[in-house]
């Protein structure tokens, strides 16, 4: 093990990187049907933290095999709700339990902020299964009063069943591993469906310690099962056959990709992809905040984000004061490891991410866009960007146009509402959006216009368990988190009883 940072690792964490992890199937933990492995590195100085089965068509099959047989035949299928709603909850108390862990974990593998890691991404992936664990004892069908006009004067009781879709392939990215493989896992149990996860190949560690929970908790073999790999192995799994429902969180390209893969079968597709997200403010906005939530919106996670708010439009009397004052903010971000406890910003995650949002900085430059701050990489060693502050842009500049995924943001001066909800509009995005702004019609009016799965006033990343989550336009289908994420995850079922 050559992790520089070794010295500050907690002992579960320094213990659960000193062997190659193998891949979770059937409850049992195995190698890679051909022997492989490979490696996964910390982004703060590109170093190897361990080897990982890899994954690929072979052992996706032999998931699918294990989530089949756990789905038809085994305890699970006849699991009462409560019965599934205690192991799913115990799944939230023990990752509360070992948040720092996970935390840790996830900070050394994708290059976040540890504290953010632990309280964030771990956090809110305990409520996410707790809040699902509510779920399985509340989804329900319809009685339904149906009028049977071709047979008159009989009498009927009808009524709707919600059945789970059965065996759920589900694809997750780097951006938030342990986060985005709980909002795909959690509410798929909570319907009583049975998963194979493959978790992103730069970021395959705490998906695979969350699978050692599934174990603690009790859960039956083969209902959660983790394939580490790459594209292939999601390409694998996205066109098996015995796959019912594929759900796919990652760049649209792929997601394109997915819907094809899909078709052999046409099994259910969910996905949520990529964005340009507007972040509007009005002049009349209370400016310390709206500076201080602007920042945040493209910053946080390194701008690596599907909501990142990348595209900041501020009204034309306040704009170069506004710039100025988001430049000075994001110039003071403390940047480091994310083990280091004072960090804010750190690495990118990979050489490849390093590569591309720094061409897309030069792209801007060369376009003739002004950096207020950044437009380099930080330090000597790892993958880190200089946040950076872009003016001078026209709506045609990629940096303006296509998702970075990086801290690299795009400051436009608008006229008016009207001005600026057909240029927030001109994308072919509709993830998220953001609204500041003290005058509450204007709110509301701005809100209605913006074509977004997800608005936000006077805040940005306003995301919670209980509200669904998902793209219009070339951002997605379907809507995960809350409720919502029900209807992803069963089938309806018509019964009528003929009396
Ligand atoms: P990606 O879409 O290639 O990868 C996401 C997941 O899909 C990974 O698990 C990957 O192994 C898998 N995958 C790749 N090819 C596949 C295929 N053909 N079939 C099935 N699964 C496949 O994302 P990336 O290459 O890691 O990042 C590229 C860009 O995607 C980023 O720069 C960013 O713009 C965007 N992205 C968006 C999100 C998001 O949350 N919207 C997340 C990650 C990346």
């Amino acid at each position: 093990m050559t992790v520089t940072a070794d010295a500050v690792l907690l002992p579960a964490v320094r213990d659960f990187i000193s062997r190659d992890r193998k891949m979770l199937i059937g409850g049992a933990w195995v190698d890679a049907e051909s022997g492989r492995t490979f490696d996964t590195y910390d982004p703060s100085n590109g170093q190897r933290i361990t080897g990982v089965a890899h994954g690929e068509a072979a052992d996706i099959d032999k998931a699918v095999r294990a989530a089949r047989i756990a789905f038809e035949d085994g305890p699970w299928a006849r699991m009462k709700p409560n019965e599934r709603e205690r192991l799913i909850w115990k799944i939230g108390d023990l990752l509360s339990e070992r948040a720092e862990v996970f935390g840790q974990l996830e900070a050394l593998d994708n290059g976040k902020a540890a504290t953010i890691a632990t309280a964030v991404d771990v956090g809110w992936s305990a409520d996410v299964f707790r809040y699902n664990a509510g779920l399985a004892t509340k989804i329900n069908g319809d009685s339904v009063n149906v009028s049977m006009p071709f047979a008159p004067g009989g009498q009927f009781h009808a009524y709707t069943l919600r059945e789970p879709v059965g065996v759920c392939g589900q694809i997750v990215p780097w951006n938030f591993p342990i986060l985005m493989a709980t909002w795909k896992i959690a509410p798929a149990l909570a319907a009583g469906n049975t998963v194979v996860l493959k978790p992103a190949e730069q970021t395959p560690l705490s998906a695979l310690m969350l699978g050692e929970l599934f174990e603690e908790a009790g859960f039956p073999p083969g209902v959660v099962n983790i394939v580490p790999g790459f594209g292939d192995a999601g390409a694998a799994l996205a066109s098996h056959l015995d796959v019912d429902k594929v759900a796919f969180t990652g760049s649209t390209e792929v997601g394109k990709l997915i819907v094809d893969a899909a078709k052999g079968n046409l099994k259910k597709v969910s996905l949520e992809l990529g964005g340009k997200s507007p972040n509007i403010v009005y002049a009349d906005a209370d400016i310390e905040s709206a500076v201080a939530g602007s920042v945040a919106a493209w910053m946080f996670n390194h701008g690596q984000c599907c909501v990142a708010g990348t595209r900041l439009f501020v009204e034309r009397p306040i704009f170069e004061e506004f710039t100025a004052a988001v430049a000075d903010a994001a110039s003071k971000a403390k940047m480091g490891p994310g083990l280091d406890p004072a960090t804010e910003l750190g690495p990118l995650v990979s050489q490849e991410q390093f590569d591309r949002v720094n061409s897309y900085i030069q792209q801007g430059l060369a376009d003739g866009a002004r950096a207020l701050t950044g437009g380099t990489r930080w330090g000597s060693e790892g993958f880190f960007v200089e946040p950076t502050v872009f003016v001078d842009v026209r709506p045609e500049f990629s940096i303006v146009e296509e998702e970075i995924f990086g801290p690299v943001v795009a400051a436009l001066p608008f006229d008016g509402e009207e001005d600026v909800t057909k240029a927030a509009n001109n994308s072919i995005y509709g993830l998220a959006a953001g609204i500041w702004t003290k005058d509450i019609s204007k709110a509301h009016r701005t809100a209605r216009a913006v074509k977004a799965g997800s608005v936000w006033v006077n805040q940005y990343n306003g995301f919670d368990t209980a509200l669904p989550f998902g793209g219009f336009k070339q951002s997605g289908w379907g809507r995960e988190l809350g409720n919502s994420a029900v209807d992803l995850y069963t089938q309806v079922k018509s019964v009528n009883i003929a009396l």
